[in-house]
């Protein structure tokens, strides 16, 4: 069974990261969309909150779930049995980053792949921290998070 980790903060989800679950299912037989915690940063919406959102998001789909963890993503997904983690790229410095990060995590373990997918041009500039400082100042962010939720 191919299982991939879809790690990232999703402070919140946006329709980009919506997307790229979708665009994802038909090369995996199950995702597991992964919030990352840090114990250093509470970040901006409670973690509770963001796994409800998520679970919201893919509630049609029974092969995406829905965790947290804290740690490493790579010992993450041994635990999840996970063999493939994916990321999406809007731009060449989230290329940058990105290589970087994937290089790391196969040094620490080689059975470990990373798989990028290309973001939709309609999404590049929808970001978690762009659609925060919307919602910190007051404005309508509906056209940025999927719309099965609100916020
Ligand atoms: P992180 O803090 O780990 O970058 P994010 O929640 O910001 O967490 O992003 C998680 C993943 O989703 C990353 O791979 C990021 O590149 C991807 N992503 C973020 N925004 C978009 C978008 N608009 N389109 C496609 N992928 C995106």
């Amino acid at each position: 069974m191919k299982i991939a980790v879809f790690p990232g903060s999703f402070d919140p989800i946006t329709r980009g990261h919506e997307s790229i679950v979708r665009r994802a299912l038909p090369l995996f037989d199950k995702i597991i969309v992964a919030i990352g915690v840090n114990a250093d940063k509470s970040g901006y919406f409670p973690v509770e909150k963001r796994l409800e959102w998520i679970k919201q998001v893919f509630s049609d789909l029974p092969q995406v779930s829905v965790e947290s963890y804290n740690g490493l993503t790579v010992d993450f997904c041994r635990k999840a049995n996970a063999s493939y983690i994916i990321r999406g790229l809007r731009t060449s410095a989230d290329f940058e980053f990105e290589r970087s990060v994937a290089q790391v995590n196969l040094k620490l373990d080689e059975a470990i792949e990373t798989v990028f997918l290309l973001t939709l041009p309609e999404y590049v500039m929808v970001t978690s921290s762009i659609v925060r400082e919307v919602h910190k100042h007051g404005g309508s962010i509906d056209q940025f998070i999927p719309e099965v939720i609100s916020i």
